[in-house]
């Protein structure tokens, strides 16, 4: 048994909409770029939807653990570096 246009409940659906998935028969269904829909309430939804989805952030994982390690490491580096030029040593 096929799902029925919740639109018309004549003909058999013949999409999903999109934004609220239910059936819809190929005369009901509204039509653009994003996609088959039940309504144009549907379409505009989820053209508001889209709108507010962000792109995603490309960031690599591990990134910021990797900076606070090389943070670390420039600054034992650092300390070695004065250490070994007597900056470090408590003289009286
Ligand atoms: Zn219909
Ligand atoms: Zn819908």
């Amino acid at each position: 048994m096929k799902a029925q246009c919740i639109v018309c409940h004549e003909r058999p659906a013949a999409f999903l909409c999109v934004q609220c998935h239910k059936p819809v028969c190929d005369e009901c269904a509204f039509k653009d770029e994003n996609g088959v829909f039940c309504s144009r309430e549907c379409a505009a939804r989820y053209r508001s939807y889209k709108q507010t989805q962000r792109p995603p952030v490309r960031r690599r994982p591990g990134g910021m653990l990797k900076g606070v390690i090389v943070g670390i490491v420039m600054a034992v580096l650092a300390a070695l570096a004065a250490w070994k030029l007597g900056y470090l040593q408590i003289t009286p």
